[in-house]
Protein backbone atom coordinates (compact mmCIF):
# COMPACT_ATOMS: atom_id res chain seq x y z
CA UNK A 1 0.00 0.00 0.00
CA UNK A 2 1.30 3.19 -1.12
CA UNK A 3 -0.04 6.70 0.57
CA UNK A 4 0.02 9.58 -1.62
CA UNK A 5 -0.80 13.25 -1.22
CA UNK A 6 -0.42 15.04 -4.19
CA UNK A 7 -4.31 15.22 -5.33
CA UNK A 8 -6.04 18.31 -3.98
CA UNK A 9 -9.53 19.48 -3.22
CA UNK A 10 -10.07 22.76 -3.13
CA UNK A 11 -12.92 25.94 -2.07
CA UNK A 12 -13.04 29.01 -3.55
CA UNK A 13 -14.69 31.95 -1.63
CA UNK A 14 -15.33 35.81 -2.46
CA UNK A 15 -16.37 38.39 -0.10
CA UNK A 16 -17.63 41.31 -0.68
CA UNK A 17 -17.29 44.91 1.60
CA UNK A 18 -16.29 42.78 4.83
CA UNK A 19 -19.36 41.26 4.86
CA UNK A 20 -18.97 38.11 6.51
CA UNK A 21 -20.81 35.93 4.31
CA UNK A 22 -19.24 34.76 1.05
CA UNK A 23 -21.26 36.25 -2.19
CA UNK A 24 -19.60 33.72 -4.00
CA UNK A 25 -18.20 29.74 -3.14
CA UNK A 26 -16.91 27.28 -5.51
CA UNK A 27 -15.97 23.90 -4.65
CA UNK A 28 -16.58 22.06 -0.81
CA UNK A 29 -13.99 21.08 1.31
CA UNK A 30 -14.92 17.82 3.65
CA UNK A 31 -13.51 16.74 6.66
CA UNK A 32 -11.21 19.77 7.30
CA UNK A 33 -10.37 21.98 10.09
CA UNK A 34 -7.74 24.24 9.92
CA UNK A 35 -3.79 23.25 11.24
CA UNK A 36 -5.39 19.79 11.77
CA UNK A 37 -4.60 16.66 10.04
CA UNK A 38 -8.06 14.78 9.69
CA UNK A 39 -5.71 11.41 9.61
CA UNK A 40 -3.61 11.47 12.44
CA UNK A 41 -5.88 13.41 14.68
CA UNK A 42 -3.33 16.01 15.76
CA UNK A 43 -2.45 19.65 14.93
CA UNK A 44 -0.23 20.40 12.27
CA UNK A 45 2.45 22.58 12.02
CA UNK A 46 2.34 26.19 9.99
CA UNK A 47 5.11 25.89 7.84
CA UNK A 48 4.74 28.97 5.44
CA UNK A 49 3.42 32.39 6.18
CA UNK A 50 4.07 34.41 3.14
CA UNK A 51 2.54 38.11 2.17
CA UNK A 52 2.84 40.05 -1.10
CA UNK A 53 1.94 43.77 -0.37
CA UNK A 54 -0.61 45.16 -2.92
CA UNK A 55 0.86 48.56 -4.61
CA UNK A 56 -1.48 50.69 -2.81
CA UNK A 57 -1.47 53.72 -0.69
CA UNK A 58 -4.65 51.67 1.38
CA UNK A 59 -2.77 48.31 1.75
CA UNK A 60 -4.17 44.83 1.36
CA UNK A 61 -2.09 42.35 -0.31
CA UNK A 62 -2.15 38.56 -0.61
CA UNK A 63 -1.52 36.06 2.41
CA UNK A 64 -0.16 32.62 2.06
CA UNK A 65 -0.25 29.91 4.40
CA UNK A 66 0.39 26.57 4.84
CA UNK A 67 0.01 24.14 7.08
CA UNK A 68 1.76 20.52 7.36
CA UNK A 69 1.81 17.27 9.14
CA UNK A 70 4.85 15.95 10.42
CA UNK A 71 3.68 12.59 10.45
CA UNK A 72 2.01 11.71 7.54
CA UNK A 73 2.49 14.63 4.92
CA UNK A 74 -0.78 15.81 4.97
CA UNK A 75 -1.24 19.65 4.25
CA UNK A 76 -3.32 22.15 3.52
CA UNK A 77 -3.44 25.87 2.64
CA UNK A 78 -4.71 29.42 2.86
CA UNK A 79 -4.49 31.87 -0.05
CA UNK A 80 -6.14 35.37 1.12
CA UNK A 81 -6.37 38.66 -1.08
CA UNK A 82 -7.48 41.79 0.77
CA UNK A 83 -7.75 45.24 -1.06
CA UNK A 84 -9.19 48.14 0.68
CA UNK A 85 -11.13 51.39 -0.42
CA UNK A 86 -10.36 54.91 -0.32
CA UNK A 87 -12.02 55.59 2.63
CA UNK A 88 -9.49 52.43 4.11
CA UNK A 89 -12.27 49.98 4.62
CA UNK A 90 -11.99 46.76 3.50
CA UNK A 91 -13.71 46.36 0.26
CA UNK A 92 -13.46 42.57 -1.12
CA UNK A 93 -11.72 39.52 -0.16
CA UNK A 94 -10.88 36.30 -2.33
CA UNK A 95 -10.11 33.20 -0.27
CA UNK A 96 -8.98 29.86 -2.03
CA UNK A 97 -8.46 26.80 0.16
CA UNK A 98 -6.83 23.75 -0.62
CA UNK A 99 -5.79 20.58 1.26
CA UNK A 100 -4.82 17.88 0.06
CA UNK A 101 -6.24 14.43 -0.45
CA UNK A 102 -5.07 10.85 1.17
CA UNK A 103 -5.16 8.34 -1.67
CA UNK A 104 -3.83 4.76 -1.33
CA UNK A 105 -2.43 2.73 -4.46
CA UNK A 106 -1.93 -0.73 -4.41
CA UNK A 107 2.28 -1.24 -6.03
CA UNK A 108 0.45 -2.84 -9.10
CA UNK A 109 -2.23 -0.37 -9.94
CA UNK A 110 -1.54 1.50 -13.39
CA UNK A 111 -2.70 4.56 -11.84
CA UNK A 112 -0.50 5.01 -9.73
CA UNK A 113 1.67 8.62 -9.91
CA UNK A 114 5.01 7.75 -11.18
CA UNK A 115 6.58 9.96 -9.27
CA UNK A 116 4.85 8.43 -5.95
CA UNK A 117 6.32 5.15 -7.33
CA UNK A 118 9.65 6.53 -8.34
CA UNK A 119 10.05 7.81 -4.21
CA UNK A 120 8.61 4.30 -2.99
CA UNK A 121 10.96 2.09 -5.37
CA UNK A 122 13.86 4.12 -3.77
CA UNK A 123 13.59 2.30 -0.14
CA UNK A 124 11.78 -0.73 -1.86
CA UNK A 125 13.16 -1.52 -5.03
CA UNK A 126 12.74 -5.32 -4.97
CA UNK A 127 8.67 -4.17 -5.38
CA UNK A 128 8.97 -3.32 -8.89
CA UNK A 129 8.23 -7.02 -9.83
CA UNK A 130 4.89 -6.02 -9.12
CA UNK A 131 4.90 -2.73 -10.69
CA UNK A 132 2.40 -3.24 -13.62
CA UNK A 133 4.10 -3.18 -16.75
CA UNK A 134 2.34 -0.13 -18.12
CA UNK A 135 3.70 1.83 -15.20
CA UNK A 136 6.96 0.24 -15.65
CA UNK A 137 7.32 1.85 -19.02
CA UNK A 138 6.15 5.03 -17.70
CA UNK A 139 8.49 4.90 -14.93
CA UNK A 140 11.72 4.50 -17.23
CA UNK A 141 10.28 7.30 -19.47
CA UNK A 142 10.41 9.61 -15.66
CA UNK A 143 13.97 8.19 -14.53
CA UNK A 144 15.42 8.45 -18.14
CA UNK A 145 13.92 11.58 -18.71
CA UNK A 146 16.05 13.27 -16.19
CA UNK A 147 19.07 11.31 -16.91
CA UNK A 148 19.22 12.04 -20.20
CA UNK A 149 17.77 15.84 -19.62
CA UNK A 150 15.02 15.71 -22.61
CA UNK A 151 11.60 14.92 -23.46
CA UNK A 152 11.18 10.87 -23.73
CA UNK A 153 7.67 9.84 -25.42
CA UNK A 154 5.80 7.17 -24.67
CA UNK A 155 4.66 4.73 -27.98
CA UNK A 156 1.62 3.62 -26.48
CA UNK A 157 0.47 -0.31 -26.72
CA UNK A 158 -0.55 -0.66 -30.03
CA UNK A 159 1.43 -0.57 -33.53
CA UNK A 160 4.38 1.01 -31.49
CA UNK A 161 6.26 -1.59 -34.07
CA UNK A 162 8.10 -3.42 -30.30
CA UNK A 163 9.47 0.23 -29.55
CA UNK A 164 7.87 1.28 -26.18
CA UNK A 165 10.13 4.58 -25.69
CA UNK A 166 11.81 7.17 -27.77
CA UNK A 167 13.80 10.33 -27.15
CA UNK A 168 16.03 12.48 -29.30
CA UNK A 169 19.59 13.50 -29.03
CA UNK A 170 21.61 14.94 -31.45
CA UNK A 171 19.35 14.60 -33.71
CA UNK A 172 19.68 10.95 -33.46
CA UNK A 173 16.16 9.05 -32.87
CA UNK A 174 16.83 6.49 -29.61
CA UNK A 175 14.94 3.60 -29.10
CA UNK A 176 13.57 2.02 -25.85
CA UNK A 177 12.52 -1.30 -25.30
CA UNK A 178 11.14 -1.90 -21.33
CA UNK A 179 10.47 -5.41 -20.11
CA UNK A 180 8.95 -5.52 -16.81
CA UNK A 181 9.71 -9.58 -15.56
CA UNK A 182 7.58 -10.62 -12.57
CA UNK A 183 10.84 -12.55 -10.92
CA UNK A 184 14.62 -11.72 -10.61
CA UNK A 185 16.21 -14.81 -11.38
CA UNK A 186 14.37 -14.19 -14.88
CA UNK A 187 17.44 -14.15 -17.60
CA UNK A 188 16.34 -11.99 -20.60
CA UNK A 189 16.86 -14.11 -23.52
CA UNK A 190 18.86 -13.39 -26.72
CA UNK A 191 14.99 -13.75 -29.07
CA UNK A 192 14.06 -10.33 -27.09
CA UNK A 193 17.42 -8.76 -27.80
CA UNK A 194 17.17 -9.96 -31.38
CA UNK A 195 13.75 -8.76 -31.59
CA UNK A 196 14.40 -5.36 -31.12
CA UNK A 197 17.31 -4.87 -33.28
CA UNK A 198 14.96 -5.62 -35.58
CA UNK A 199 12.43 -3.05 -34.52
CA UNK A 200 15.48 -0.64 -34.43
CA UNK A 201 16.80 -1.61 -38.17
CA UNK A 202 13.72 -0.91 -39.16
CA UNK A 203 12.92 2.31 -38.02
CA UNK A 204 16.56 3.32 -38.88
CA UNK A 205 17.20 4.01 -35.65
CA UNK A 206 21.38 3.96 -34.06
CA UNK A 207 20.81 3.53 -30.70
CA UNK A 208 18.93 1.55 -28.50
CA UNK A 209 18.46 0.88 -24.84
CA UNK A 210 16.62 -2.39 -23.56
CA UNK A 211 15.55 -1.92 -19.88
CA UNK A 212 14.12 -4.96 -18.15
CA UNK A 213 14.10 -6.19 -15.05
CA UNK A 214 15.70 -9.19 -14.96
CA UNK A 215 19.16 -9.53 -12.94
CA UNK A 216 21.13 -10.51 -15.96
CA UNK A 217 20.73 -10.78 -20.05
CA UNK A 218 21.74 -14.08 -21.33
CA UNK A 219 25.47 -14.51 -22.44
CA UNK A 220 24.15 -14.91 -26.01
CA UNK A 221 22.01 -11.93 -25.39
CA UNK A 222 25.56 -10.03 -25.02
CA UNK A 223 26.88 -11.26 -27.75
CA UNK A 224 24.20 -10.38 -30.34
CA UNK A 225 23.86 -6.87 -28.97
CA UNK A 226 27.36 -6.21 -28.93
CA UNK A 227 27.69 -8.28 -32.61
CA UNK A 228 25.25 -5.73 -34.02
CA UNK A 229 27.53 -2.83 -32.98
CA UNK A 230 30.67 -4.63 -34.36
CA UNK A 231 28.67 -5.01 -37.48
CA UNK A 232 28.00 -1.54 -37.65
CA UNK A 233 23.68 -2.52 -37.78
CA UNK A 234 23.82 0.35 -35.04
CA UNK A 235 26.25 2.25 -33.24
CA UNK A 236 25.13 1.29 -29.34
CA UNK A 237 22.33 -0.87 -28.40
CA UNK A 238 22.91 -1.19 -24.15
CA UNK A 239 21.21 -3.70 -22.02
CA UNK A 240 19.79 -2.53 -18.90
CA UNK A 241 19.40 -5.04 -16.47
CA UNK A 242 17.95 -4.51 -12.45
CA UNK A 243 20.97 -3.43 -10.99
CA UNK A 244 21.67 -0.84 -13.61
CA UNK A 245 18.03 0.69 -14.08
CA UNK A 246 18.33 1.64 -9.97
CA UNK A 247 21.85 2.75 -10.41
CA UNK A 248 20.30 5.39 -12.90
CA UNK A 249 17.10 6.08 -10.68
CA UNK A 250 19.13 6.97 -7.29
CA UNK A 251 21.75 8.61 -9.74
CA UNK A 252 18.89 11.09 -10.86
CA UNK A 253 16.72 10.98 -7.55
CA UNK A 254 15.87 14.11 -6.50
CA UNK A 255 15.23 15.24 -2.99
CA UNK A 256 11.85 14.21 -1.80
CA UNK A 257 9.91 17.63 -1.57
CA UNK A 258 6.89 17.75 -0.48
CA UNK A 259 3.64 17.95 -2.28
CA UNK A 260 3.22 21.54 -0.74
CA UNK A 261 6.93 22.69 -1.39
CA UNK A 262 5.99 21.69 -5.35
CA UNK A 263 2.37 24.12 -4.69
CA UNK A 264 4.32 27.57 -4.15
CA UNK A 265 6.99 27.23 -6.46
CA UNK A 266 4.03 26.68 -9.12
CA UNK A 267 2.82 30.00 -8.35
CA UNK A 268 5.43 31.79 -6.36
CA UNK A 269 8.96 33.12 -6.84
CA UNK A 270 10.37 33.14 -3.53
CA UNK A 271 12.12 31.66 -1.39
CA UNK A 272 12.78 30.29 1.65
CA UNK A 273 10.45 28.00 3.42
CA UNK A 274 10.09 29.73 6.52
CA UNK A 275 7.54 32.16 8.77
CA UNK A 276 7.11 35.39 7.89
CA UNK A 277 8.30 35.74 4.50
CA UNK A 278 7.66 38.35 1.64
CA UNK A 279 7.13 36.93 -1.58
CA UNK A 280 6.26 37.89 -4.96
CA UNK A 281 3.37 36.04 -6.87
CA UNK A 282 3.91 34.85 -10.62
CA UNK A 283 0.02 34.76 -11.18
CA UNK A 284 -1.36 37.25 -8.69
CA UNK A 285 -4.50 35.48 -7.45
CA UNK A 286 -5.67 39.76 -6.29
CA UNK A 287 -8.51 41.51 -8.18
CA UNK A 288 -8.39 45.05 -7.20
CA UNK A 289 -10.91 47.06 -9.08
CA UNK A 290 -9.33 50.28 -8.18
CA UNK A 291 -5.72 49.66 -9.81
ZN1 LIG B 1 -1.11 13.40 9.52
Amino acid sequence: MILDYSHTQERRLHYRLASTEPDYVQGTLYNTRTGWCPYDNKSTELVFDGFDPLDSPHGGGENLKIWSCDSCGYWQSSRTSTWWNDLATLEGQNLIEKHSMLRHFDIDSVNIPISTLRNYLKSKPNLIYRVAPKSMELLVKSVFSDFFECNVYHCGQSNDGGVDLYFVQSNKPIFVQVKRRETPNKTEPVNTIRDFLGAMMLKEAKKGYFVSTAKKFSKEAHNAAKKAETLGLVETYDLINYHRFFEILNLVHKENTPPWKKYIEDYYDLVEYRNKNRFKLKYPLRENPKS
